[in-house]
């Protein structure tokens, strides 16, 4: 921002990174808005690439892999903006429409507690949507009207939740309306957007809460019908899972965040699992078989993840956990040691989900373990049996 202002542009804060500041919270990344052009910006910094092809930003690289983004001020809505008008026309002139004055960039932005702008000259904070006023009561507020906002882009609705949960605010009456009428918009939006919005409301930590709110206001049966009306459903008897398992799942993955490495992937599992093990019994009835259902799983496992877009190695991981599981599942039900499955490198880890979620569904950890060890024990015993009667077969040397 010093430079971008010793260069003669106006450069602010903006965003996330104020409101998270005046939050007294960490930011997760800074942003910067600026008069300067992308063009200019990259004559200023050896370390600047311009990404975007509708909006051309600039990418400011620094040490361990930081990023800063720095954007031009902006005046129409994200729509209305069109690759030309970029500023960079052969008469200079062309980009006139799209860049704009702060106050106009502060209007096109999604929440007025992100609309706020922070000036490194004044030490102050501009507001020029009230932003300000809302971080102190707890609201989460569209900047301008909520109806046409949402239709604009309505993604801007999983941003309000996810923000209102981070923050503990309360989404304002009219706002709130507003996204509970258009919630059905979703449906229809850019589908790698709305991966990478959902991707955000995993690792925050707060999934449980955002969770609850988007199917409270509609949302989650927009984005993900199958897992919400999953959740709508009675436990059925005698299934692994249940909407109450999800929920206690989610919420003690939540608490585990940042402490354990397993969390994101299970917080997956607790997602898909439950979707899973319900088409296979609707198709092929109890008991689940772990290795006969192996092509199912692995095309239904992509088509639930579709919404959330699990990237392919995870969802390899996934189907590794949920089919050794099973077959532990099956063994230690069956009070069989699980001895091809020890042998196997992943054992460690369908250990530990296992664990997890005898641990949700109300069994202690030093009860599975005592059930898994004498299972092991069992099985180093048959094991020595069968050396033994091998070695007396084979007769003396
Ligand atoms: P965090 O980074 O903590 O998730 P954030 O608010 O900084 O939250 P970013 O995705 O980094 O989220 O976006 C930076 C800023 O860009 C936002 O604070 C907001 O002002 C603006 N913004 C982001 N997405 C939209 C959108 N869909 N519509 C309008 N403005 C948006
Ligand atoms: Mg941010």
């Amino acid at each position: 921002m010093t430079r971008l202002v010793r260069n003669g542009f106006q450069a602010y804060l903006v965003g996330g990174s104020v409101r998270d500041l005046l939050l007294s919270r960490v930011p997760k990344d800074f942003d910067i808005s600026t008069d300067a052009r992308p063009g200019q910006i990259k004559k200023l910094f050896r370390n600047c690439r311009i990404i975007g092809r509708r909006f051309r930003l600039a990418h400011i690289f620094f040490r361990d892999n930081k990023i800063i983004e720095v954007s031009t001020f902006r005046r129409t809505p994200a729509d209305a903006i069109s690759d030309e008008a970029d500023g960079a026309g052969p008469d200079g002139k062309r980009g006139d429409n799209t860049f704009g004055e702060p106050h106009e960039d502060a209007q096109r932005r999604d929440l007025t507690i992100n609309g706020l702008f922070y000036d490194i000259q004044s030490f102050c904070v501009i507001d020029y949507v009230g932003g300000i006023a809302d971080l102190r009561s707890g609201i989460v507020r569209t900047i301008g009207d909520p109806d046409e906002r949402f239709r604009e882009d309505p993604l801007r609705m999983i941003r309000a939740v996810r923000h209102a949960v981070q923050a503990g605010f309360q989404i304002e009456p009219a706002t709130e309306a507003a996204l509970r009428a258009r919630a059905p918009l979703l449906m229809e939006s850019n589908v790698s957007r709305l991966q990478d919005d959902i991707q955000k409301d995993l690792e925050r930590g707060v999934f449980a809460s955002v969770l609850r709110m988007q199917r409270d206001m509609g949302i989650l049966a927009a984005t993900f019908p199958e897992l919400d009306s999953y959740l709508s459903t009675a436990d059925p008897p005698g299934t692994l899972f249940g909407a109450a398992w999800v929920w206690q799942s989610l919420s003690r993955l939540d608490e585990m965040q940042g402490q354990d490495p397993n969390a994101s992937r299970f917080r997956l599992a607790a997602l898909f699992f439950p979707l899973l093990e319900k088409r296979l019994l609707d198709a092929f009835g109890p008991p689940l078989h772990p290795v006969q259902h192996m092509k199912e799983t692995h095309l239904w496992l992509i088509e639930c993840s579709h919404p959330i877009g699990v990237h392919r190695g995870v969802r390899e991981d996934l189907k590794t956990i949920w089919s050794g599981w099973l077959r532990l599942h099956v063994c230690l039900s069956a009070g069989k040691p699980p001895i091809r499955l020890k042998r196997k490198p992943y054992f460690k880890e369908i250990c530990d989900w296992a664990r997890f979620h005898a641990a949700v569904s109300g069994e202690s950890a030093e009860r599975f373990d005592a059930r898994l060890q004498t299972a092991l024990a069992a099985g180093k015993e048959t094991g020595n049996r069968r050396r033994k009667r091998r070695r007396k077969a084979r007769g003396p040397r």
